[in-house]
């Protein structure tokens, strides 16, 4: 806490700190387990976590990040959130993200620029930014985020800590503010790949308020994690890793290429068996993911008519209200996806737009199944770059959208992904870190962590 209270006012993770509240509850932690003892708490008992503030928190505010929500505090806690409480975590605040989860580096917020903790110019990746540089800062131990698009992962890579994005429906979506249904997922970063296992065992499996959400059998994930000091010479023997030849090409920064191909030579020397491997309707992603997104937004935002939630406007007829509201309270993102979204889906381009998209997923889970028939993991770089300098892309939507091109593909397919830091490249005073991306089939999330972990 003490460490968090020093660094926020330069790395502005959060939007809320509830430091008092977390310093009381600890304290009845404390009590409990000196009068009832150590089993009478739960197995996270104490260990702060930050959330991301589109994560409904009961009795916090809850902002999505957006002016139009501002004073919102829900009656309820979002599922993730109710489960980390109940194993007695404690949540220390809600962190900072682009406007709804729409965008790349935070700075969409419409509250604050967060900066990313290895060079206070740089953006901390987003939209979970806050969530990834409140880990990276170690203001909390562990956080949770969403992640569309990549959202959890091109941030993990941008601040240098490990991110998860689970299979779609391995954590309920309940109490998460909706971007776009059909690509959201709950995720969770930590400082180590242990505390991220910790984390998704707590917060995985199956939800009645979330009619998506799959009963799947939960792991102990932290179970699945071989000790370090029992390490053979070639842990990863029999195992065949594919690099997405996509992955590494024009576009791509040549300090990321060298860390990624540094990391795969080092899984290769861990006993695996590293190949490249083609998935051809790789580039297809990044535009339908941004037509599908965009549309699902524009149905999913149309709940924020400045009548349920959050600030009133006074006006006198109804239009003027939800013109009033939305006019003031949303940011011009998420107006330009609203508009996107909407033309979509306008009859007339429906076909050529929304429609064809969709084919384009259907293509794009074809191949990722193709090639996970033939790979247990699939590796990438987790974005193309490093992290980048604050107000770099602000003034051009379409670079940014492009550097999510490592990620989208994987929302696309529903499959689970980890993301773990694996090098340097120059910049900053002590370099910028770069992370890998290793994506496995539908609920692999314990292989992941095993590879991810021995990685580490
Ligand atoms: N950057 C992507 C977008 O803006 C992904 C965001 C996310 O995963 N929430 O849509």
């Amino acid at each position: 806490l003490s460490r968090l209270r020093r660094t926020e006012p330069s790395v502005r993770s959060f939007i809320h700190v509830a430091d008092a509240a977390a310093e009381r509850e600890a304290e009845d932690l404390d009590r409990r387990i000196a009068t009832e003892g150590q089993d009478a708490v739960g197995p996270l008992a104490g260990v702060l976590v930050g959330v991301k503030d589109n994560l409904c928190t009961a009795n916090m505010p809850s902002t999505g990040g957006s002016r139009i929500l501002d004073g919102y505090r829900p009656a309820y806690d979002a599922t993730a959130v109710r489960r980390l409480r109940e194993a007695g975590a404690i949540v220390v605040g809600k962190t900072n993200l682009d406007e709804f989860g729409m965008g790349s580096t935070t700075e969409g917020s419409g509250f604050q620029i967060t900066k990313n903790p290895w060079d206070d110019s740089r953006v901390p990746g987003g939209s979970s930014g806050g969530s990834a540089s409140a880990v990276s800062a170690r203001q909390c131990v562990v956080s949770l985020g969403s992640d569309t698009g990549g959202s959890v992962r091109q941030p993990a890579s941008f601040c240098g800590v490990v991110g998860l994005k689970p299979t779609y429906g391995r954590v309920s979506r309940f109490g998460l503010m909706a971007y776009a249904s059909s690509l959201d997922v709950v995720g969770c970063f930590g400082s180590s790949v242990f505390d991220t296992a910790a984390i998704l065992s707590v917060i995985a499996g199956t939800d009645k308020m979330d009619s998506t959400s799959s009963s799947h059998d939960v792991l102990d994930y932290k179970s699945e994690l071989v000790p370090l000091d029992l390490l053979e010479s070639k842990p990863l023997s029999g195992m065949r890793i594919g690099i997405i030849q996509q992955t590494l090409g024009e576009g791509v920064e040549t300090g990321v290429i060298s860390s990624i191909k540094d990391a795969a030579s080092h899984l290769e020397q861990l006993g695996s068996v590293v190949e490249e491997v083609s998935l051809p309707s790789f580039s297809l992603g990044l535009p339908a993911y941004y037509i599908l997104a965009s549309s699902e937004a524009s149905s999913n935002l149309s709940r924020y008519d400045g009548i349920r939630y959050g600030r009133q406007v006074s006006a006198d007829d109804l239009n003027e209200l939800y013109g009033g509201s939305r006019a003031n309270g949303l940011g011009h993102e998420v107006k330009m996806r609203i508009l996107m979204g909407t033309y979509a889906l306008s009859a007339g381009y429906y076909d050529a737009y929304y429609k064809r998209a969709q084919q384009v997923r259907t293509l794009v889970k074809k191949s990722f199944k193709e090639a996970l028939d033939r790979y247990d993991i699939l590796v990438s770089p987790a974005a193309p770059s490093a992290a980048y300098k604050i107000g770099e892309k602000t003034n051009d939507p379409l670079a940014m959208y492009a550097g999510d091109i490592m990620t989208v593909n994987v929302n696309l397919a529903g499959l689970p992904a980890l993301v773990v830091p694996c090098g340097f490249v120059e910049g900053g005073s002590a370099g910028l870190p770069v992370g890998l991306q290793m994506i496995g089939s539908p609920f692999s999330e314990g292989n992941l962590l095993r590879v991810g972990h021995i990685f580490e």
